[in-house]
C-alpha cells in the first residue's frame, strides 16, 4: 500500500467510465481517503447548460447560445511548479513500470511511422501546435477552414482528445491571440473557431444525456433503415480505393496520417451512408480504430449528424455529392494530388472527375503502375 492521504483525478464522461470513478470513489471513500475529481476537459460541464425546464438540448444554437448564458469559461490554473511522484523502487508492496515498459508502440509490424512523422507528442507537441496555430492561421480561419489541401485549421483534436491540453486553455489563448476578451467579439475568424470548440462541447452534452451514442440512433425512426452488408465495398472504402478521389484521398490520409480534414470526413462519411448504403456504426467504428483524435463523444456524435439520425444532424436526404465538393473546396486538386499518385498528372479540371481526364494522363500510380479503380457502384440501382 502506499497510504495515499487523497486521490483527483479528471472527471470522464461515458457510462462506462463514469460507472467506473464512481465505484472508485465510493471504494476511497470507505477507506476515509479524500477522493475528489475536477472537470478538466471540457469548457462547461454537460450538466450546468440547461434548457428553461431544467432537461438537456438536441439544437446545437440553443445548446451554444444557453453555454454563453453560463458565462465565459473559467481561466484555466497555473500548473504547479512542483510535482513529487512516488518512487515505487522502495516499496516492497508495489513495483511501478516506466511507461516504455508497457510496449505500447508497435514493432513487428511498426504501422506507426506514418503517425510518427506527422505528430510531436504528448503536452509539448500540443504547445507547439496552438502556437503555430495562432500565429498562423487562426487569422484565416473562417475563410480557408474547409480546404482540405490548406493547414488552416488547428489540428490540436489529438491533443484535445487525451488530455494534452486543455479545451480552456485553447478558448483563452486564441481570445487573447486576437485581443479579444470574451466570445462576443465580433471577430470572425475567432468566433469561428470557437464554435467549433463549441461543438465539441455539444458532442459531451449529447454523450452524456445519451449513453449509447456511439451505438443507437437518437432517433428511433432510424432503426428501421435498411442497411446494407456489402464488404467489398466496404473494403474499397476503408483502403481509399473507391474511385471517388476526394473520398479516397481523405481515406488514404486518415490511413497514412490517423486524421482526416473535418470536409472530407463529412464527405467520406456521406459516402458510406448514404451511396453505398452501409451503417454509419461501421463507418463510426473504423474510425475509432485509426483516427489519433478517435473521441467517444465527438466520433458518434459527427457520425449520427452525417446519417441524420442525430440531435440537430443534417436532413437524412442531404448528400454531398463528392465530386463536386472536391471542386468546390479542393478547386486546384492539390489535396487529392498529394495522396493519390494515380492522379498526379491530371490537371486540375479533370481530377475530381477521372474518368473524363485527357488520354495523356495514364490514371497508374507511377511507382507501382496500379491503375486507379473505377467508381464503386451505389448500395442500390436508382428507379
Ligand atoms: C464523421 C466524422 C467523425 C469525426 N470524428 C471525430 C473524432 O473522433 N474526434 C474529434 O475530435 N473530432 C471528430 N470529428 C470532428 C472534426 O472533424 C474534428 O474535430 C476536426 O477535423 C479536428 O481537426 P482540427 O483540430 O484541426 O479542428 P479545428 O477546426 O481546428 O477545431 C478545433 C477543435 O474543435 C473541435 N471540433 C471541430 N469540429 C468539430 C465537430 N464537427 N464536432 C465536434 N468537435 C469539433 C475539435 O476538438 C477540434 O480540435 C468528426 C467529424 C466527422 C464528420
Amino acid at each position: 500500500m502506499i497510504n495515499a492521504a487523497a486521490v483527483f483525478w479528471n472527471r470522464r464522461y461515458g457510462a462506462a467510465e463514469r460507472a467506473i470513478d464512481e465505484t472508485v470513489k465510493t471504494a476511497l471513500k470507505a477507506q476515509k481517503v479524500e477522493a475528489r475529481s475536477f472537470n478538466g476537459h471540457l469548457l462547461y460541464e454537460p450538466w450546468s447548460v440547461k434548457t428553461k425546464t431544467g432537461g438537456s438540448f438536441r439544437v446545437f444554437s440553443a445548446f451554444w447560445r444557453a453555454a454563453h448564458q453560463v458565462g465565459d469559461p473559467e481561466l484555466p490554473l497555473r500548473a504547479p511548479s512542483r510535482l513529487e511522484f512516488f518512487d515505487g523502487s522502495h516499496s516492497d508492496e508495489l513495483s511501478c513500470l516506466a511507461l516504455a515498459d508497457l510496449r505500447l508502440e508497435p514493432s513487428s509490424p511498426d504501422w506507426a511511422g506514418g503517425l510518427r512523422a506527422n505528430w510531436k507528442r504528448g503536452e509539448a507537441g500540443a504547445e507547439v501546435q496552438l502556437e503555430k496555430f495562432l500565429n498562423e492561421h487562426l487569422g484565416k480561419y473562417a475563410d480557408f477552414r474547409d480546404c482540405p489541401g490548406r493547414p488552416d485549421t488547428s489540428r490540436l483534436s489529438p491533443y484535445l482528445r487525451f488530455g494534452n491540453i486543455s479545451a480552456r486553455e485553447v478558448w483563452h489563448a486564441s481570445a487573447a491571440a486576437t485581443n479579444a476578451a470574451s466570445h462576443r467579439t465580433g471577430n470572425r475568424n475567432l468566433e469561428k473557431f470557437q464554435s467549433e470548440l463549441g461543438w465539441r462541447e455539444f458532442s459531451y452534452h449529447l454523450l452524456y444525456h445519451n449513453p449509447a451514442l456511439a451505438s443507437q440512433n437518437l432517433q428511433p425512426r432510424f432503426d428501421a433503415m435498411p442497411w446494407k452488408e456489402d464488404p467489398k465495398a466496404f473494403r474499397a472504402w476503408q483502403t481509399g480505393t473507391t474511385g471517388y478521389p476526394i473520398v479516397d484521398a481523405g481515406m488514404r490520409e486518415l490511413w497514412n496520417t490517423g486524421w482526416m480534414h473535418n470536409r472530407v470526413r463529412m464527405v467520406a462519411a456521406s459516402f458510406l451512408i448514404k451511396h453505398l448504403l452501409i451503417d454509419w456504426r461501421h463507418g463510426e467504428s473504423w474510425f475509432w480504430d485509426t483516427l489519433v483524435d478517435a473521441d467517444p463523444a465527438n466520433n458518434a456524435a459527427s457520425w449520427q449528424w452525417v446519417a441524420g439520425s442525430g440531435a440537430d444532424a443534417a436532413p437524412y436526404f442531404r448528400i454531398f455529392n463528392p465530386t463536386l465538393q472536391g471542386q468546390k473546396f479542393d478547386p486546384g486538386g492539390d489535396y487529392v494530388r498529394r495522396w493519390i499518385p494515380e492522379l498526379d498528372e491530371f490537371p486540375a479540371s479533370a481530377i475530381h472527375r477521372p474518368r473524363q481526364a485527357p488520354d495523356k494522363a495514364s490514371g497508374r500510380n507511377p511507382k507501382t503502375g496500379v491503375a486507379y479503380p473505377a467508381p464503386v457502384p451505389p448500395g442500390v440501382k436508382s428507379v
